[in-house]
């Protein structure tokens, strides 16, 4: 940025020196142009004054050094000249200021001598005689007053870039002032913009900054609850084992401590293929691998899968469904419609019902799965949806649960850009619905990453 400043600087400041000193130079050379053919009207008009006289030779050819006087006949031949021979020279009748003093009374005119370096100035007025006199004078021409001027510009320009680094460093470090005391105190929540410019700026990365650290939050949360939840299997499971190993159990005691073990060690593996799955969804890399799929087919598959649970718990399951292909990962359609089901199943009440229901509507397909069951609480609904949330504890242990369900189908569902609703009532049941794009879901990043 300092460079980036000091450039620019450069750049302008150079520009307006070389502006200013050509036009400078220019105007200064203009005037002095006109001083200097002023000049020689006066000489000419002072020699006009002893043109034709008799000393007029001899006083020309006195003023040899400072000026040259040539007078020229009407046709344009040369007949005196102090510096020259005018028989040797050629005919000035195509001159500029003999042309202009011919027809006009006076003329101009300035010329470049070869060397560039040096210009003529020339002033010519016609005598009453028809001749015409004509005075000249050498002087410095523009380009050699440009050429002096050049040394000049390199000493400004070194100047001014001293001058330039200095205020460069200066500018960059008061614009940048504010920026960093606005990054260290970004922690704090002081989220006002110095720049007006940098505001959306800004607000992201104070956006940003809350989601890393919401983020990182809920890992350490979710760390500290995948320990606990599995630290009380496996203290059962060492207690039970303890048991047998001591001799304290016997007979028939072991084969029920034995069934004890196996359904702790069993919560243990289902605790932690879902911990995995969640995390697995959680990372960045994770891919979802999209394909056409018919709800319809899924939701068969699942419900029968589901039928020994259901008679188990005496709860009839019902399907109501017509084709709907979707775009969507197969697996993640079977784990979703899975566990809506199971709690579906789980949170029911002997005799209760269970009613799957895919229906197509224009461009959405909604899942709805209503229960008759236990229903879930206004203040609850919204909550259920988080890492290891159970309303009753003992109920979700006791059927199996790991709290983690309804948080995979909510991830489930934001990775395939699908919305969740729910409806419940205690005592009555819950009817969840969830509604997919049928072109397929935009997966939506902001939404994977919203942990629940
Ligand atoms: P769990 O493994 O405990 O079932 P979930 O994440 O699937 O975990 O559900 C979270 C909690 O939401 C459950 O513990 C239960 O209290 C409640 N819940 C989920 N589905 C239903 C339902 N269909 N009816 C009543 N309560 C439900």
């Amino acid at each position: 940025m300092r460079r980036k400043i000091m450039i620019n600087y450069v750049q302008v400041l150079t520009a307006a020196i070389v502006l200013t000193i050509v036009l400078m130079t220019l105007m200064t050379y203009n005037m002095f142009e006109e001083r200097m053919v002023d000049d020689l009207r006066v000489d000419a008009r002072v020699l006009a004054t002893i043109a034709g006289t008799e000393r007029a030779e001899q006083i020309f050819s006195e003023l040899e050094k400072e000026l040259r006087v040539t007078i020229v006949a009407p046709s344009g031949a040369v007949i005196y000249d102090n510096r020259m021979e005018a028989i040797r020279m050629d005919s000035h009748a195509d001159r500029p200021e003999i042309v202009s003093a011919m027809t006009h009374g006076e003329g101009r005119d300035i010329r470049d001598s070869k060397t560039l370096d040096r210009s003529t100035f020339y002033y010519a007025m016609r005598l009453e005689s028809g001749f015409v006199l004509r005075v000249a004078k050498e002087s410095t021409s523009i380009w050699s007053v440009y050429a002096r001027a050049v040394p000049l510009i390199l000493v400004l320009m070194l100047a001014m870039l001293a001058v330039c680094a200095l205020i460069a460093e200066r500018l960059t470090q008061k614009l940048l002032e504010p920026v960093v005391e606005m990054a260290q105190h970004l922690k704090e929540g002081n989220e006002a913009a110095v720049y007006p410019e940098m505001e959306p700026f800004i607000s992201m990365i104070a956006h940003q900054h809350e989601e890393i650290i919401r983020s990182a939050n809920m890992r350490v949360e979710f760390t500290a609850n995948v320990s606990h939840e599995l630290k009380t299997p496996l203290t059962s499971i060492s207690g039970y084992a303890e048991l047998i190993e001591s001799g304290m159990a016997e007979g028939e005691m072991i084969g029920r401590f034995a069934g004890e073990i196996k359904r702790n060690a069993s919560r243990l593996l289902t605790l932690i293929n879902d911990t995995i799955r969640l995390s697995q969804m959680d990372a960045t890399s994770f891919e979802v691998s999209m394909e056409s799929v018919d709800l319809a087919q899924i939701a068969g598959q699942v419900v029968s899968q589901l039928q020994v649970n259901a008679a188990k718990m005496k709860v009839s399951l019902e399907l109501e469904t017509q084709h709907a292909v979707i775009e969507a990962d197969r697996q993640m359609m079977e784990e979703l419609i899975y566990n809506l089901c199971d709690n579906a199943i789980r949170y029911n009440v002997r005799g209760g019902s269970v009613r799957v229901e895919i229906r197509p509507v224009r461009e959405r397909v909604m899942l709805i799965v209503q229960d008759t069951g236990i229903g879930i609480s206004k203040e609850n609904q919204e909550r259920v949806f988080e890492r290891f949330y159970r309303v009753d504890k003992s109920r979700s242990k006791a059927t199996g649960g790991t709290g983690l369900g309804l948080a995979i189908v909510k991830h489930i569902a934001a990775k395939h850009g699908a919305q969740i609703s729910m409806d419940s009532e205690l005592g009555r049941g819950t009817s969840i619905t969830v509604s997919f794009d049928r072109k397929g879901a935009q997966m939506r990043q902001e939404d994977s990453d919203d942990h629940i």
